[in-house]
Parts: C-alpha cells; sequence; structure tokens
C-alpha cells in the first residue's frame, strides 16, 4: 500500500470506467487522472484506500504511442470529455473492450461465444461536432469581463470556452453576437453566489439535417431588455429559426426555467433522424447526437427484422424515436414511457409524420406492462398478451425484473436490447438466457466520442 503524498512510478496497462488510467505499484491499484494506456509516469499519491489509491501525474516519463494532443484546449480543465488525449481509434477499442467484458464477467458469458457473436464497432468518421445542443453558462471571468464556458471545478467562476471541440462550429458566432449585445446595453450576467445578474444560460440546438438553428437565453428576471435588438442582431447568423428566453428566478443547478417568452421566429425547430421528423422545443428530449442516433436505431430496426405484421412494444420509449422507426415496417408498435412530457412529443411526432399505428402509454415499465399482461388475459379469455418484438432501452439501471418477467410471458420471437450501460445489460441478459432466450448477435455504437460512455445494441431469439 502507497500512502498520501507518496511517489512511486507507474505503467497505466487499463482504463477505469470514468476514464483514469489504471496502474499497479507492487500489486497495489492506482488510478491516475490525465494518463492513458500506454504512459510511464511518475505520480503522487492524492487520495489512499486500503485496497486502491487515486494519483496524479507529475511527470510523464514515457508517452504512450496511442496518446494524442487533445483539440481542445481546456480538455483538462473542463472534464466534459474524458478521454480526448487517447487516439479515437484506442477510444473505440476500449468501449469494446469495456463492453465485452461486461458481457462475460457479470453476465458470465463465455468468451469465444461473445467474441463470435459481436459485431463491427460503430465509431464515427468525424469525433468532433457531434452535438446538437449546448448549453453554456454566462458569467464573468477571473478578469472580471463577460463570457461564457463552463464553470471551473467547484468554483462559481467561468472559464472561457466558446468553442466546444464537441458542440456545433456555428456556437461560437451566435456566443459572440449575445456577449456583444450584452455589453453594447449594458445586460449583466447572473452571479450564482449572490443571486443577482441577469442572463444565466444560453442554450443552442441545432438541426443537423434541416439545418435549423435554436436560440434560448435562460434569464434571471421577467424581462429581456432590448430583445428587438437581440434578434435583429442573431437573425445574421444564417439558419435562425427559433430565438426564446426562458425565465428562471430560482436559485437552483437546474439549467431551464418552466415558463418560455419568444423573441423572434417559432418556439420550435424541426429536424431528422432518418426520414421521420421531429419539432424540438427547448424543453424537449431529443438525441443529442443525431448521426450516431441514426446508427444507433438503425441497428435496432435491422435487429429487429420486421416485415410488416409484426406487434412490437417500445419500452423505455422516450419521445418515441425508436417507435416511429420502426412504426413504417411494422403492423403496431406500442410505446411505454414514464415522463408524460416525452409522451406528448411521441404523439405530436407521430402525428405530423401521419404515422398511425403506434401508440403510447405514460406509466412505469414495471406496472404498465405487468398490468397490461393482466387485463388482457382478463378481457380476452382463454388467451394471452403476446408481441413479435419487444425492443427495450432502458436508463442506466438496467430493467426491472418484473419487466423482464414480462417480456418473457408475453413470448417475443425476438428482443431487441438498446443499453447504456453495459453492467446492467450483462445482468439482464443473464435473465433473460436463463429463460429460454439466446444472444444472436451484439455490437457497440459510439454516440459519444471523447467521452467514456458506449452504447450496445443485442439481438436475443428464442432457443
Ligand atoms: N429511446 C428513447 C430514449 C430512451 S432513454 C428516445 O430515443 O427518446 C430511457 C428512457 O426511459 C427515458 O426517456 C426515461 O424517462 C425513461 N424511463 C426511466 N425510468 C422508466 C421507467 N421505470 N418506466 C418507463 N420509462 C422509464
Amino acid at each position: 500500500m502507497l500512502s498520501k503524498n507518496e511517489r512511486a512510478v507507474v505503467e497505466i496497462i487499463d482504463m477505469s470506467v470514468n476514464g483514469e488510467g489504471i496502474g499497479k505499484v507492487d500489486g497495489y491499484t492506482l488510478f491516475v487522472k490525465d494518463a492513458v494506456i500506454g504512459d510511464v509516469a511518475e505520480v503522487k499519491v492524492i487520495k489512499a484506500k486500503k485496497n486502491y489509491g487515486y494519483a496524479r501525474v507529475m511527470k510523464l516519463l514515457k508517452a504512450s504511442p496511442d496518446r494524442v494532443d487533445p483539440v481542445c484546449q481546456v480538455a483538462r480543465q473542463c472534464g466534459g470529455c474524458q478521454i480526448q488525449a487517447l487516439s479515437y481509434e484506442k477510444q473505440l477499442e476500449f468501449k469494446v473492450k469495456k463492453v465485452r467484458g461486461n458481457l462475460i464477467r457479470i453476465g458470465s458469458f463465455d468468451a469465444e461465444m461473445i467474441d463470435r457473436l459481436m459485431e463491427p464497432v460503430s465509431g464515427m468518421r468525424e469525433p468532433y461536432h457531434y452535438r446538437n445542443k449546448a448549453q453554456y453558462p454566462v458569467g464573468t471571468d477571473k478578469d472580471g469581463n463577460l463570457t461564457a464556458g463552463f464553470y471551473a471545478g467547484r468554483t462559481h467562476q467561468i472559464i472561457s470556452n466558446l468553442d466546444c471541440a464537441l458542440g456545433a462550429e456555428v456556437n461560437r458566432e451566435i456566443l459572440e453576437i449575445i456577449l456583444e449585445f450584452m455589453k453594447k446595453y449594458g445586460i449583466s450576467a447572473y452571479d450564482e453566489t449572490s443571486g443577482t445578474g441577469l442572463v444565466r444560460h444560453v442554450l443552442i440546438r441545432v438541426g443537423f439535417t434541416t439545418k435549423e438553428i435554436m436560440v434560448c437565453l435562460v434569464v434571471n428576471g421577467r424581462r429581456l431588455p432590448h430583445e428587438k435588438e437581440l434578434a435583429k442582431a442573431l437573425c445574421t447568423v444564417s439558419g435562425i429559426t427559433s430565438i426564446t428566453y426562458s425565465i428562471n428566478q430560482e436559485n437552483t443547478n437546474v439549467i431551464m426555467g418552466k415558463e418560455l417568452k419568444l423573441i423572434w421566429g417559432k418556439e420550435y425547430i424541426t429536424d431528422y433522424i432518418g426520414n421521420v421528423k421531429y419539432q424540438i422545443s427547448p424543453l424537449s428530449f431529443y438525441q443529442v447526437n443525431p448521426v450516431q442516433t441514426e446508427v444507433l436505431y438503425g441497428k435496432a430496426l435491422e435487429y429487429s427484422g420486421l416485415t410488416g405484421n409484426e406487434t412490437v412494444w417500445d419500452v423505455y420509449c422516450g419521445i418515441g424515436t425508436i417507435s416511429l422507426f420502426l412504426a413504417q415496417k411494422a403492423k403496431q408498435v406500442y410505446g411505454v414511457e414514464i415522463v408524460p412530457q416525452a409522451i406528448e412529443d411521441a404523439k405530436r411526432n407521430a402525428e405530423i409524420n401521419g404515422i398511425r399505428n403506434a401508440s403510447f402509454y405514460v406509466g412505469k415499465a414495471e406496472e404498465v406492462l405487468p398490468e397490461y399482461y393482466e387485463r388482457y388475459a382478463k378481457e380476452h379469455p382463454g388467451e394471452t398478451a403476446r408481441a413479435d418484438v419487444i425492443v427495450v432501452d432502458p436508463p442506466r439501471k438496467g430493467c426491472e425484473e418484473s419487466v423482464l418477467e414480462t417480456m418473457v410471458r408475453m413470448q417475443p420471437e425476438k428482443i431487441v436490447y438498446v443499453s447504456c450501460d453495459s453492467a446492467t445489460l450483462a445482468r439482464d441478459l443473464r435473465y433473460l438466457c436463463g429463460e429460454g432466450y439466446e444472444i444472436r448477435k451484439w455490437g457497440a455504437v459510439d454516440m459519444f466520442p471523447m467521452t467514456v460512455h458506449v452504447e450496445t445494441v443485442c439481438l436475443l431469439s428464442q432457443k
């Protein structure tokens, strides 16, 4: 064991789920911030626990051949990206390894089988500027200048950064216009500590297919002075479709307020995933990487193998992205989602696309699904509720056992599991494979390059 402030030389041999480098010193594990696999570094222990510790790089003795210069100047301070210093190719390798490891370790699946059923990882050709949504806090930097960027660590100070490497390139132009406008008219930035000042955040959303742009200022007040002048200045940016402000006068970390005021244009923008059209308002949920969303849900569609006669369930459906994608190839789709607002969006999106064979239930999947099953049995004596295909896309904690249990009782020929956490995926696959299902194939999709996150799609069918 090492103790606090002790120094050691360590070779990084693995990476944690949070993107820290992992190395061992005489069997004692160290998690090293900002180190990548293949680095050899002199490190200083900053926190020592019994079986492992955290350390910081003091001197890089040998840089890993997979190390690259981060594109973003402030990658280390920001923390929004955890693995910019690792080549993209190695990032993908790391993500596949993480999923594979969980399937084998947590799911107790045979390694040879997991490798045989794996499809090549779907990475991005351009792994930067993929986010269609950005929320910049506005404030003053250490010299007292108005700026936008991100909060430095746990302080309320803002580190200026107008062009996040993951966001749309147009964000910079828009932020500059807004900061210029604030200076010109003496409009203050919000200060978290004192609760004074007006402009808190700027939300920007870009429809990657339609090129429509939404700008929403979050303000600590009922009014935004000189809003017409702001609109005029923003309209010089091509694509501006919606300019609004959101009123948030509460002392909270929640960014958006509940009340929205239109300054110019429409209250929403439009965008497409595949050929399905979506209306997106400042408060709507919408996948932030539309390019990879299409890849991910395209895979889910392919795995579903629909011919047009199937009854499909999309459990944890959100705004119905998967449901509407599949409805075009199925007889009937049912979506289940806990957030009522998301279901309203799903219904409206079905309507604007002329999709009539999708219906939605609001509620907890662990209640809606079993209740549906019981009710069906009562209403149709001698029959049971059945589905041909069930797609699930649960939050990180995975599916409740009662959801899995009902899924099995509905005897779908195929189950398509879309997952953002391969540990719970592995656990749930183990359950399903103990109930008559078998993994047919799986693949990882990189929705969030430069971060440690990875999505997985897995096809199961009856044995
Ligand atoms: N496929 C969706 C996103 C799924 S993310 C889309 O593209 O929009 C997971 C979703 O599960 C979220 O929308 C979340 O609100 C919902 N959710 C979380 N817990 C749930 C539960 N217990 N029952 C039903 N839905 C739940």
